[in-house]
């Protein structure tokens, strides 16, 4: 974050209001959009995107076999029916997006390519100033908003998180992120080598894998994998019995939600056979010789990382064809040819993918300056999840790891749009959160429990998040099976929310 406070702003320069600015046109951004409309009849508002168009994550990720690894009954969103095979394609969702944007006029709302780079809070005029730069001109374009509505997203959307290891400058072939995928990356008769074990190595192996001669997921600790056949019987049947597509959405999310909340309070209940069960679903396309132990269990407990979906078994189907297989192992050095491990093992590629994870970016590199001073994010604390002590008129949309990311965007829209109502009928223009009297002496912790849940990508950027007490209130709770009902019931008027 930059220390310059006041922004340089050319005096003839056009500025432009809105009542709120939503950063992004991903999922969140563009279901924050829906909801205001919807919700907020007469607010005014513009969504701002540095990319080309509307997707985030499903425009971004471009590498063979790209797809969700939650269902899109629940990764859908609740006011748009589903009615695909459940695990779907970035393409698919893309449609799904397209149609939602479509169906509710949206996109005269939208700018694309523009790329904020700087957000600054007057409280003299109850207003954030924002600057975005215009990436196909240069241009730098000003709007004010009384709202901020940040759904960034959670990580760099330009580059991926690569680690450095011993040797890389001397690899002779291509080292490549899936974040950034190159357009025309010619792997036919390659042989490939990944690294990296979650579900997007379990994704590009089984799509790349019939044109290689050979893959490698090469991977330092197993991941849980849940192998089931992309179809959804519940769903089928209601088709077939002639049901609308409105009732089967609604009727097969909860049946989705209903079991996960089961499987996922057994995860933490009963860990040994939930564990046992996901290795036998693994066995069951393997056959017991393969060597399930070292390559596929975790020595974690299931949940504490999502676990991905692979459908029909796609990669145990590779791996049992002969067309890809599964090394654990640790890295020693790459080499002229490929990778030498720890065990003393090397082994050759033409292309070495590195999905390894992603950079966790808090606040879309936008540079946040609350009257004069450079936001400290680390230094507030966070009211569910969404606000945070010392800023106003903002929230951010983070949404669930372990259930649909979307199922949390939708709640935190309704919120945002009960708040802006309540504003409204008060007659109030700014909300604060702050600690109440009975909050001043709250620990402090660090935004997640790492015991909870504990992803890479997290745990290399917490110290850049704010910080969580050890009240509800002041927590990222993670459970949408409490949240659906918590959030609703946020009493408005609640002495952590300051109006003025
Ligand atoms: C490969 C992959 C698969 C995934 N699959 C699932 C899944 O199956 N289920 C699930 O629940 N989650 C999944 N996730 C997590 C996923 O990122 C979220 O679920 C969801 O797509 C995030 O949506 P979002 O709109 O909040 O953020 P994003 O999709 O990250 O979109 C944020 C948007 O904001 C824009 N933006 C950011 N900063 C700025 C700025 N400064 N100025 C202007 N625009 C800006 C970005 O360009 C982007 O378009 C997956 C993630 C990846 C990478």
């Amino acid at each position: 974050m930059s220390d310059t406070a006041t922004l340089a702003r050319p005096a003839a320069q056009k500025t432009e209001h809105f009542d709120v600015l939503i950063v992004g046109a991903g999922i969140s951004g563009v279901g924050g959009a829906y909801h205001l409309a919807t919700q907020c009849p007469g607010t005014s508002f513009v969504v701002l995107e540095g990319l080309e168009s509307f997707g985030g994550t499903w425009i971004t990720h471009k590498y063979p076999g790209i797809r969700s690894d939650s269902d899109l009954y629940t990764f859908g969103y609740r006011f748009k029916p589903w009615t695909g095979a459940p695990i779907a394609t970035a393409d698919e969702i893309l449609t799904y997006m397209g149609e939602a944007i479509e169906e509710n006029h949206l996109d005269k709302h939208i700018r694309y390519k523009h790329q904020i780079k700087s957000a600054e809070w007057s409280s003299k005029d109850n207003r954030w100033t924002i600057e975005a730069t215009r990436t196909d001109t240069g241009e730098t374009a000003r709007f004010t908003a009384s709202f901020l509505w940040m759904c960034q997203g959670y990580y760099r959307h330009s580059e991926g998180y690569t680690p450095k290891w011993k040797g890389m400058d001397k690899y002779k072939g291509k080292i490549v992120h899936p974040q950034t995928w190159p357009e025309n990356l010619d792997y036919k008769g390659k042989n490939v080598i990944i690294i990296g074990s979650g579900a997007t190595a379990a994704t590009l192996a089984p799509a790349i894998a019939a044109d290689c001669t050979h893959v490698t997921v090469l991977q330092r600790s197993p991941t849980y994998f849940i192998a089931g056949r992309n179809e959804n019987d519940l769903a089928n049947t209601l088709r077939q019995i002639g049901i609308k597509e409105e009732w089967i959405h609604e009727i097969v999310r909860r049946k989705i939600l209903f079991d996960q909340d089961v499987f996922t309070r057994r995860a933490l209940n009963e860990p040994e056979a939930v564990k046992q069960e996901l290795l036998a679903g693994v066995r069951a396309y393997l056959g017991p010789d393969y060597d399930i132990e070292q390559h596929f269990t975790p020595a974690y407990r299931p949940w504490r990382q999502r676990i991905a979906f692979v459908p029909d078994g796609d990669l145990f189907q590779g791996i049992k064809a002969g067309k890809a297989s599964m090394v654990t192992d640790q890295i020693e050095t790459f080499t002229e040819k490929g990778i030498l491990l720890a065990s003393g093992q090397e082994l050759e590629a033409d292309i070495i993918i590195t999905a390894t994870g992603f950079n966790l970016n808090a606040l879309g590199d936008i540079n946040l300056i609350i009257d004069g001073k450079p936001l400290d994010f680390a230094k507030t604390v966070t009211y569910r999840g969404m606000m945070f002590t010392g800023v106003p008129n903002m929230v951010w949309v983070f949404g669930y790891f372990r259930a649909s990311w979307t199922l949390r965007a939708d709640l935190v829209a309704d919120f945002v749009c009960r708040l802006l109502n309540h504003m409204k009928k008060k007659g109030v223009r700014r909300v604060t959160p702050a600690l109440r009297p009975e909050d001043k002496d709250m620990p402090l912790s660090t935004w997640i429990d790492p015991e909870n849940f504990n992803p890479g990508y997290l745990m290399r950027g917490m110290h850049l998040l704010p910080k969580r007490g050890n009240k509800p209130e002041w927590q990222h709770s993670q459970d949408y099976w409490a949240e659906k009902d918590q959030l609703p019931a946020i009493n408005l008027d609640d002495a952590a929310f300051v109006y003025q």
